[in-house]
């Protein structure tokens, strides 16, 4: 049951993932949640941070997929400003979302990984959709209120997790 609910690696921040690193195991593209993993819930501007992540992931060729459960023109308003490209509504945690990605641009489930700060909505829609995954701290601590009622979840799940998979830990980077 606790399966379900495991991320495949756990590291402090999106720009952690080095494109260097992920070029060399393969991943073709990087998909990943909106608020409060690439930019701050209440803030839709990117930082210096994100935009030289950006163009590192860029220079290796590796796609940015951003799979938001946010409608459509709350998304778009949020990447507009660094040009991303997106998939709204995407019903996390079912795996919709990460489906309609990879055969939109035509690729395989072992080209992704898919970076969240939720394991109820990130992190059990990439197994859902037999993904690799990566939970990232959140960007800011305050959250919007449907999400402070699933992190009192989360903290449940994460020690249940922990008890069955005793080497799970925060990590620098993937390995
Ligand atoms: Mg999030």
């Amino acid at each position: 049951m606790i399966k379900q609910f495991k991320p495949t690696w756990m590291v402090n921040a999106i720009y952690d993932l080095q494109p260097a690193k992920l070029k060399s195991m393969g991943i073709k593209a990087v998909f990943t949640d909106l608020d409060n993993t690439v930019i701050p819930w209440n803030n839709p501007d990117g930082t210096p941070q994100l935009r030289t992540w950006l163009a590192e992931l860029a220079k290796f060729n590796i796609r940015l997929v951003v799979i938001s459960n946010n409608k459509h023109a709350r998304v778009a308003r949020a990447v507009h400003n660094l040009e991303l490209e997106f998939i709204s509504r995407a019903f996390k945690p079912s795996p919709s979302g990460i489906n309609r990605a990879l055969n939109r641009y035509h690729l395989r489930n072992e080209d992704v990984i898919m970076v969240g700060d939720q394991i109820l909505t990130d992190v059990w829609a990439s197994n859902n959709a037999h993904v690799r995954s990566v939970l990232v701290k959140p960007l800011v601590d305050s959250d919007a209120w449907v999400t402070k009622f699933n992190r009192k979840l989360e903290i449940i799940i994460m020690k249940a997790l922990r008890k069955r998979y005793p080497d799970l830990k925060w990590q620098e980077e993937i390995k």
